[in-house]
């Protein structure tokens, strides 16, 4: 007799499932029970219609039930809701949505493919009509008709998943003020904070307010719209509201028929996907899964595991043995500008197992354009590859970029699931036009890099390190140029090609941390180093590019300057029509191309000419402002054309562009070694610590003897050292007033009055200062010149050059000489 299977549930696994079983099996009575008006949708699609990207509505609808019965002969009964599944005489029973009423329908083999549903907590004044979530197409339908009837011209959306994410810039598409609240401190939980840094700025950069680590507390009424309070007492106004904070297994049916359930309410299968009872299946959605990489079990509700379930359940319902091995989570989003996708774990879930980065796996961060730089329009993507320490396994990987995402991922996915390792990422042949990729595609940088990392070449070091580090010297060894449009606050700078020659301003026995533009040069450097002693050497990943979107809150004065719109290349709204007399094109030149190429072009150009560079980095954008302001040049205008940033800048002329907030930090150069002089220099430079100011302080000739150490340090010295060390005072205690020393005795009474009045002494400052972090730099030649070795030196100086000191006065305000 024919087998009769009954499958609960008609989207995504449901119908695959029923498809293939007819394919495989032309005899079997299949069924199918959709409480819903319709199957096979494509829920993936549904935000694109809510901002009318994807116009037609019936695009979305896969398969009608008429359809489905006349290619596949299977009897689809939508508005037929499953109520209740009688596991000891095999039926279930239905209720008809039309009447209500109630059947028992008899099955051999029940599938249960019945989803998830949006969660919805008991916040007080959730059930506003101007709340809603998207699940299913009479959302999107209830969604797009209150924007237009409604004329809604705002919308909060609460929750930073890629379903919250893929609203908030439909909604944003379709004209509505948005607003992205999320409770963690990041969005798109599958990726680590650093990499969501990406994601944030651009999320910003699109208009859309970005409230993070923050909940909502309570939603009330508010004229026609709602205002929602946040746990912060913040509160938004809006006409709309988006809910999509996670999703819960449709499991209730399994749970009430005694089927295993796990503690999330996933129904637990074996790895044929039968659940508890042989007669009864489930997939997508609502089972739990196991974990590729881990091989425990966890649920992961994504549309491809579930379309693959639903086609192995139907083969070994049809005879076969099908196994499902697992999720790797592999997923993609496209968030505004920016394509964010994982597969496999994030580094905060292997933090959570308890693993240690170094010990139990290794972690790089590398930046490469989608295609070959000389070809138009070369994006950058920012990839994370997580792997073990031997190498042969890969736990997981994130990407965010623009082109050429999507591939990247699917290829290490593959790699992934069929068991390569960091070798196999090294070795894969994949194919190269310059239109597509590069001779070495960003997967094989991945694995050559962390062949280079496991084979001791390099290490890198974590994005956090300016923080996580405090005593690492920050190298930078980018050119001079490139500094003009970002730096990084407290680095020493010293260009690659400089670098062997000046090794000697650097402290050998302090760990060095080598920053570049995207971090190949800093990788170059680090070599150098290693093989001249260093022994303490890490790369920044993804270098100062990187840095700069990780940390962009705090390096905001770097961002482009914002000037009026312009309607098109070479003219902007409110000002006379400039002319640009001339054009560069930097479309594909990676970071710090572009910029380069716009100085030795200005080199060329007169005062007052003017400039128009396009470029496909968005990075650039960010740049050329930065750039301008600090060279005296004038921003014109910048904005994004097509695929490409362009700006007009004029050579020279005004003063730096509006709405810029200038750089805090303060720099003073103690030159003296009076004691009245060193008192002020350091009473103003924890004055300015104290106002959270970056502070450096850079002691060159006599100001040196500031820092030596009162007792006598045992070190070799040449005759002349010896003889100009027993001349110079040894430290704080020894400085003399500049005047009225009168032998010693006036300076003792300066220290007395200072006591009595409670001064601070000048080794108290000293203590303070370090304490409130402020940078004391010894300057290598004064040091040099006057015999002082490092030794000599009280604890918590800086040893540097020049470039260490000018690349923290480039990030300042106030510059002393003392
Ligand atoms: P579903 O496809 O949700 O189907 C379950 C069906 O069961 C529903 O139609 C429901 O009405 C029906 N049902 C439930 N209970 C009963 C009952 N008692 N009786 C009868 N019928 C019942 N995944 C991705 O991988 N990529 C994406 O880009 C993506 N975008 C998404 C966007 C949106 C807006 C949504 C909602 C989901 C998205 N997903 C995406 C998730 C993906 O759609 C789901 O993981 C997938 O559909 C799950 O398949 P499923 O068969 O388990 O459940």
């Amino acid at each position: 007799m024919a087998k009769k299977v009954v499958i609960i549930g008609g989207v995504a696994g449901g119908a695959s499932c029923a498809a293939r079983l007819r394919r495989l099996d032309e005899t079997a009575e299949i069924v199918l029970l959709e409480r819903g008006a319709y199957i096979s949708y494509a829920n993936c699609g549904l935000p694109y219609h809510v901002g009318d990207v994807i116009k037609s509505r019936s695009a979305l609808l896969l398969q009608t039930p008429e359809a489905m019965n006349q290619k596949f002969h299977v009897d689809v009964r939508v508005k037929n809701e499953v109520v209740a599944i009688n596991r000891d005489t095999k039926t279930v029973t239905v209720r008809r949505g039309e009447t209500g009423e109630t059947y028992e329908e008899s099955y051999d083999t029940l599938v249960i493919s019945t989803g998830s549903s949006p969660v919805r907590p008991p916040i007080p004044g959730i059930d506003h009509a101007r709340i809603q979530s998207l699940w299913t197409v009479p959302d999107a339908d209830a969604i797009r008709a209150l924007i237009a009837e409604k004329h809604i011209a705002s919308a909060v959306v609460v929750g930073g998943g890629f379903i919250g994410l893929e609203m908030a810039e439909n909604l944003r598409h379709a004209g509505l003020q948005v607003s992205l609240v999320e409770m963690l401190d990041q969005v798109m939980a599958p990726i680590d904070f650093e990499m969501a840094q990406l994601l944030h700025q651009n999320i910003r950069e699109n208009g859309v307010a970005l409230y993070l680590g923050d909940g909502v507390s309570a939603f009330a009424p508010d004229g026609e719209g709602v205002s929602v309070q946040l746990k912060s007492g913040k509160t938004i106004s809006a006409g709309l509201v988006i809910l999509s904070i996670g999703v819960r297994a449709n499991s209730e049916l399994a749970k009430a028929a005694g089927l295993a359930v796990n503690a999330r309410g996933g129904v637990v299968v074996d790895e044929h996907l039968r659940t508890s009872d042989p007669s009864i299946y489930a997939v997508g959605d609502v089972i739990e899964v196991t974990d590729f990489v881990f091989k425990d079990k966890t649920m992961i509700p994504l549309a491809g595991p579930a379309n693959k379930q639903g086609r192995i359940a139907a083969d070994n319902i049809a005879g076969g043995s099908e196994t499902y091995d697992g999720s790797q989570g592999t997923s993609v989003v496209q968030v505004f500008d920016l394509t964010a996708a994982v597969t496999g774990a994030n580094e905060k879930a292997l933090i959570r197992r308890g693993m240690a980065r170094g010990k139990d796996y290794e972690a790089i961060t590398i930046t490469q354009n989608g295609h070959a730089g000389y070809y138009p329009g070369a994006t950058p993507m920012t990839l994370k590859l997580l792997f073990s320490t031997d190498g042969s396994k890969i736990f997981g990987a994130q990407i965010v970029g623009r082109e050429g995402v999507d591939k990247r991922i699917d290829t290490i996915a593959v790699t992934q699931r069929l068991g390569g390792g960091v070798k196999a990422l090294a070795e894969l042949e994949l194919a190269y036009a310059p239109p597509f990729s590069s001779a070495k595609d960003p997967v094989n940088m991945l694995g050559f890099v962390a062949g280079n990392v496991l084979g001791g070449l390099v290490g890198v070091a974590p994005w956090d390190a300016t923080v996580s580090h405090p005593d690492a010297t920050l190298l930078d060894v980018r050119e001079a140029v490139e500094l003009m449009a970002f730096s990084i606050p407290g680095a020493v700078h010293i260009p690659l090609g400089q670098l062997r020659d000046r090794l000697g301003e650097l402290d050998k026995s302090k760990e060095i941390i080598v920053f570049c533009a995207i971090g190949v040069r800093a990788y170059n450097a680090a070599r150098i180093l290693k093989q001249h002693g260093f022994e303490r050497v890490l790369v920044y990943p993804g270098g100062a590019r990187f840095y700069q979107a990780t940390h962009y809150e705090e390096t905001a004065a770097d961002a482009a300057t914002q000037t009026a719109a312009v309607a098109d290349s070479g003219h902007t709204a409110d000002m006379d029509e400039p002319k640009a007399s001339m054009r560069i094109d930097c479309s594909g030149m990676q970071c710090p191309g572009p910029i380069m190429k716009v100085f030795q072009t200005m080199q060329s150009m007169k005062p007052g000419e003017v400039m128009e560079v396009s470029a496909s980095d968005p990075g650039f954008a960010r740049d050329i402002g930065a750039w301008c302001r600090r060279t005296g040049n004038t921003l014109l205008s910048n904005e994004k054309q097509g695929d490409d940033y362009v700006a007009l800048v004029r050579k020279g002329g005004v003063p730096a562009p509006v709405g810029k907030e200038a750089p805090e930090g303060k720099t003073i150069v103690v030159f003296s070694g009076d004691m009245d002089k060193v008192l002020a220099s350091f009473i103003i430079a924890n004055g300015a610590a104290a106002m959270g100011r970056p502070v450096t302080m850079f002691f060159t000739f006599w100001g040196l003897t500031v820092l030596r150490r009162p007792n006598k340090v045992k070190v070799k010295k040449s005759l002349v050292e010896k003889m100009f060390g027993m001349m110079l005072p040894r430290g704080s205690g020894k400085l003399k007033l500049s005047r009225l020393n009168m032998a010693g005795m006036g300076t003792g009474m300066m220290k007395m009055i200072m006591k009595q009045k409670n001064v601070d002494t000048l080794e108290m400052l000293i203590d303070k200062a370090k304490k409130a972090g402020v940078k004391l730099v010894a300057c290598t030649m004064s040091m040099d010149v006057m015999g002082i070795h490092a030794e000599e030196l009280i604890d918590g100086v800086e040893l540097g050059g020049v470039g260490a000191y000018l690349g923290d006065a480039e990030e300042s305000n106030v510059n002393l000489f003392i």
